[in-house]
């Protein structure tokens, strides 16, 4: 651990390592990451590894294109193979007011410079044959859109931030942020005291916690979400798929097995990482409803993460206007592994050139919390 750093990171998920991968990239190594526990100990290591493009809000849109053409590039800039595998994502539609909305959301999406299209129940079953299409009536179809491994992705960043000289402390807890008249000066950890003028927040389901070590009382909060593994079989499911309606995602892994989850009806607050028989109960009928083929699969393993949630389920990347210098890149709503890359380099330049010169992120701001929110309504 370095005694004074440039910039100090709280959080060694994929949000903070991805930010000090591309603050490395840009030439400023004294960074010092703190972990409290292992790399992707978070949700990051817990999550379903979906990469998605279909969002209803543009800014989200924006964000995970730009995070697929990095997620493309991912093995050549960083590293490590993530089992990156582009099977694109089918979300499916039950309603004619459905139907409209996805119609919609595609119109904007397209817009926006996406490969996306509305597919019809038929082209849907002629496509994946072996679905259950009961009271589908439609869908839509974006062949880039991924799933990769969290966990390898997580620590191909970690391993990669290692080499290029960022000071990677894991097992080591924040506890406090220090500020003189606005400005930050230090950070206290478990393990000693570290000099820094700048301090970015990516403490995922503890966003808000951190926030409040500089006094900033950020809208977030964190929910637990449950979500579970198969067996494997022989490879049948390229996307990964969503029912709104139907309240799940599934995918198949590059090695056979079936990572899937839902919302839970009365999601428990907080950071509690315990799990519930009601969850298997609710899954595994509507799974096997859905795809017949499942019936005689085994569960093999149950657990949950965090989603830290902000009020319109869209990330806040932003600079405190109170305390100068103190980033945050928090609220990611379930979706934050997709949107790391992208956001990793928007919050660097941020750090270097004061704003983020790749991806327009101005909408992402604290200040629109002041007025009428549009919430990202695709969302599981
Ligand atoms: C069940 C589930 C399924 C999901 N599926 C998807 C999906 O398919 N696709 C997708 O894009 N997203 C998905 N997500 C969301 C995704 O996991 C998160 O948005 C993403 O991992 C957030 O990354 P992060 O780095 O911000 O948070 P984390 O990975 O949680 O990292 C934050 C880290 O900060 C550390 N920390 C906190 N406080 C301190 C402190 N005081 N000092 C030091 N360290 C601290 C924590 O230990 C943690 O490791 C899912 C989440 C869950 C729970």
């Amino acid at each position: 651990m370095i005694s004074q750093a440039s910039v100090v990171i709280i959080g060694g998920g994929i949000i903070g390592t991805a930010i000090a991968f591309n603050l490395a990239k840009l030439g400023v190594k004294d960074v010092s990451v703190f972990e409290k526990s292992y790399i992707s100990s978070g949700s990051t290591g817990r999550c379903g590894g979906g990469i998605r493009q279909q969002w209803t809000s543009p800014m989200n849109v924006r964000l995970a294109m730009r995070s697929v053409k990095l997620f493309e590039r991912f093995k050549l800039d960083v590293g490590m193979d993530i089992e990156y595998y582009q099977g694109g994502y089918l979300l499916l539609a039950y309603t004619e007011k459905e139907v409209e909305d996805f119609s919609e959301n595609v119109k904007m999406q397209r817009g926006e410079g996406l490969d996306v299209v509305l597919l019809t129940k038929r082209q849907i079953a002629q496509k994946f044959p072996f679905m259950n299409l009961e009271g589908v009536k439609g869908g839509t179809w974006c062949p880039t859109d991924a799933h990769a491994n969290p966990q390898i992705a997580n620590i191909a960043y970690a391993m990669a931030i290692k080499q290029m000289g960022v000071d990677l402390n894991t097992y080591t807890t924040v506890e406090g942020i220090d500020t003189q008249g606005g400005k930050i000066v230090g950070v206290q950890t478990n393990k000693g005291y570290v000099k820094t003028n700048i301090v970015i927040n990516a403490a995922g389901g503890f966003s808000h916690e951190v926030g409040l070590m500089a006094g900033v009382d950020i809208p977030t909060y964190s929910e637990r979400h449950q979500i579970l593994v198969t067996e494997s079989i022989n490879h049948v499911l390229d996307p990964m798929v969503i029912s709104f309606r139907n309240n799940y995602y599934v995918r198949q892994t590059m090695h056979g097995s079936f990572v899937m989850g839902q919302s839970d009806k009365k999601p428990a607050k907080g950071n509690d990482l315990g799990h519930t028989i009601e969850f298997l109960e609710e899954m595994a009928p509507k799974m096997v409803h859905d795809f017949p083929f499942m019936n005689h699969l085994h569960i093999v393993r149950q657990w949950s993460g965090a989603y830290d949630l902000s009020p319109d389920a869209q990330p806040i990347i932003d600079e405190s206007r109170s305390v100068s210098r103190y980033i945050f890149a928090v609220g990611f709503s379930g979706h934050g592994f997709m949107l790391a890359p992208a956001v990793g380099e928007a919050v660097a330049e941020m750090v270097v050139y004061g704003r983020s010169k790749t991806t327009d992120i101005s909408n992402l701001g604290m200040s629109r919390f002041a007025s009428k929110i549009e919430k990202e309504h695709n969302v599981v």
